[in-house]
């Protein structure tokens, strides 16, 4: 259990924060956590993907005697992680398999030696007994436990080895013991819990709300010229991912931004894996790459600077947005979350639905997080509000969502929804027939095409009943009957079918309320951004060229050093400085993320980019 802190393990935590760190200021929830850690406490914690989870362990570790050991299966980013804390000078190194045995055991030396303050190391590690050796011998501060969600996941690649952690816990009872997560859910925090016996631990449930992250859902009209005006107005040179549900179409995006001029790299499975490591690590280390990706691509991508998530394609639960989303906007400037979402999305998650494995709770349960991701496309409130709700926190309308900033209207869409299901049931019931979506849109507005005119419909009693829409306000009627489930789809060819719901509606005993697309689908605030990346908005007038000056100094040192870009300075970092132009290694240190061994690293060459070419 955990014994009240001290006041100077307390001051210690504030110091190595600015000293290390160069942060004035704790996150909601850190200091908390930090403080409980430091006395000794067992610690499960729950913060969204930017909320800074990793100080929650780091600080402790380099407050408390001994070193901190980091369970993580992020391999691929553990150079990555290495490098930048060992650029804010804290001695960190991993363990895994990636190391040549020489090199292994020199780290193993300094681990025992307590010449480290943080060793990484991957799970698979934790089932070898030579490990589990290897710790017995070493002063160990605490065991952090990241990317715990992977203790509940079936399917999940390390989960036998994560289940191993309580192995370590019985061998070093004494040792505290943090596990870390952004997955929300409540199934996974009490399987989290159970799994690395820390019912007794003390839990932290940080708000799931990304402030910084403005949501969006555009209508899907032509979906590529519309991400490439998102990319073009709002984003330019800015770092993005843009997720797609198929390989073909990853690959087909990809090369149609490079034809466009956005450096644009593709990600999936499907790609050998050299040259899938080689456009993640670019995607890493180069400013401005945009990575045209399958939900393959994102696990524990910790690039602070992702400016801009766009889904292609709708996701297949609110869990799985949730998530993709949440890469954007670590470094928590302003960020862009875009979805662009149509009749089609709906008919085709419905058809995979309905042809996927598994039994008939299996479907139900896809279903249902379908239907939740869909109520959430069709909100006429507050996407944040609705979006929080699902993670069953409280939150109130935001003012920087699509519906905030354009409010859109509910309109009674009973008729509407009455025309569209009398014409299914019509055509099934004196035809024998079904039809997809664009052939009764077609009935309905009475064109005479030549499949109107082959199968006779002109003469049906709804032909042409609906002149008060247009082609594409029908097919919005449509999608929205397919997402409150009073229509559905059937078959390889998308035919439309009533359901339970229907008759309701037909009867006239139900209201059908519906959306109405606001006439102006992009947000205020967009326009601020004009022609300038996002991490370069709202700076004043003169700062912006310095800002990129800086940018390109970043730039060239890291790559210099072999080192992500923001390893050296994050974006937030350099606009600050662009802002204040400190004048002094003094005036630079108390500038945020600036803690006393980069300033002595890049202090100097910040003051010189500075000097170089003095506002005009
Ligand atoms: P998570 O692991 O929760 O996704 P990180 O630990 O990577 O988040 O932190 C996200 C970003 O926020 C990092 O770039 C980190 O440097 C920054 N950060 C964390 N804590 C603070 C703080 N107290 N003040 C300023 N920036 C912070
Ligand atoms: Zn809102």
């Amino acid at each position: 259990m955990a014994s009240p802190r001290t006041d100077s393990e307390v001051s210690e935590a504030s110091e190595v924060l600015r000293r290390v760190f160069g942060y004035e200021e704790f996150r909601e929830g850190q200091q908390e956590i930090i403080e409980h850690v430091i006395a000794g406490g067992d610690a499960l914690v729950l913060m969204p993907t930017g909320g800074g989870k990793s100080l929650c362990y780091q600080i402790p570790a380099l407050v408390r005697k001994g070193v901190g050991v980091v369970v993580s299966p992020l391999i691929a980013l553990m150079q990555d992680q290495v490098d930048a804390l060992r650029a804010l000078g804290v001695r960190a190194w991993f363990l895994n398999s990636t190391q040549d045995p020489d090199e292994q055991r020199t780290v193993e030396a300094a681990f025992v030696a307590g010449e480290l303050d943080l060793l990484y190391l991957a799970p698979e590690r934790l089932r070898l007994e030579s490990t589990l050796r290897l710790l017995d011998r070493a002063d160990v501060s605490l065991f952090a436990i990241d990317e715990a969600h992977c203790v509940a996941q079936w399917g999940h690649d390390f989960r036998p080895d994560y289940l191993a952690l309580s192995l370590l816990h019985e061998r070093r009872p004494d040792v505290p013991r943090i596990a870390l997560t952004a997955t929300a859910t409540r199934a996974t925090h009490q399987e989290i819990a159970a799994r690395l016996t820390l019912e007794d631990a003390r839990h932290f449930v940080a708000s799931f709300d990304r402030p910084n992250i403005q949501y969006r859902v555009v209508p899907k009209k032509e979906p590529k010229r519309q991400l490439l005006e998102l990319l073009r107005t709002e984003h330019p040179g800015d770092a993005g991912i843009v997720y797609c549900l198929s390989r073909a179409s990853v690959e087909k995006i990809a090369a149609f931004l490079v034809e466009n001029g956005v450096p644009a790299l593709p990600y999936h499975a499907g790609l050998d894996p050299v040259t899938r490591a080689a456009n993640q690590a670019r995607f890493l280390r180069e400013d401005g790459i945009v990575m045209v990706a399958t939900i393959a691509f994102g696990m524990g991508i910790d690039k602070p600077d992702v400016r801009f998530v766009a889904h292609f394609d709708l996701p297949k639960s609110v869990e799985g947005y949730y998530q993709e989303t949440g890469r954007a906007g670590r470094d928590g400037l302003p960020s862009t979350a875009w979805l662009a979402y149509g009749l089609q999305d709906v008919i085709q998650q419905r058809k995979l639905i309905d042809t996927s494995n598994g039994d008939a709770a299996h479907r139900r349960r896809l279903g249902s997080h379908l239907d939740a991701m869909l109520a959430l496309c069709e909100t006429v409130e507050c996407r944040r509000v609705q979006l929080l709700a699902y993670f069953g926190q409280e939150g109130t309308p935001c003012g920087n969502c699509d519906t905030c900033l354009s409010p859109a209207e509910s309109w009674d869409g009973t008729i509407a929804a009455q025309k569209v299901l009398s014409t299914v049931l019509r055509l099934l019931r004196e035809r024998r027939q079904k039809f997809g979506a664009g052939h009764i849109v077609d009935i309905l507005l009475g064109k005479k095409t030549p499949k109107i005119i082959q199968h006779d419909h002109d003469t049906l009693t709804v032909f042409g009943v609906g002149t008060e829409l247009s082609d594409v306000e029908w097919r919005g009627v449509v999608r929205q009957l397919l997402a409150q489930a009073l229509l559905a789809v059937e078959g390889d060819y998308g035919t439309l079918v009533l359901t339970d719901g229907s008759a309701a509606v037909l009867r006239g005993d139900r209201q059908v309320p519906l959306r109405r697309e606001p006439a102006r689908t992009a947000p205020k605030a967009a326009k601020a951004a004009k022609a300038r990346g996002a991490a370069a908005a709202d700076l004043p007038e003169e700062a912006a060229p310095v800002f990129e000056r800086l940018r390109a100094w970043r730039a060239a040192t890291a790559k210099e050093q072999g080192v992500p870009a923001y390893v050296i300075f994050h974006d937030a970092t350099l606009r600050e400085i662009a802002v204040r132009s400190p004048a002094s290694l003094a005036e630079l240190s108390s500038v945020g993320g600036v803690g006393e061994s980069k300033l002595a690293k890049y202090g100097q060459h910040i003051l010189d980019t500075l000097a170089e070419s003095p506002p005009a």
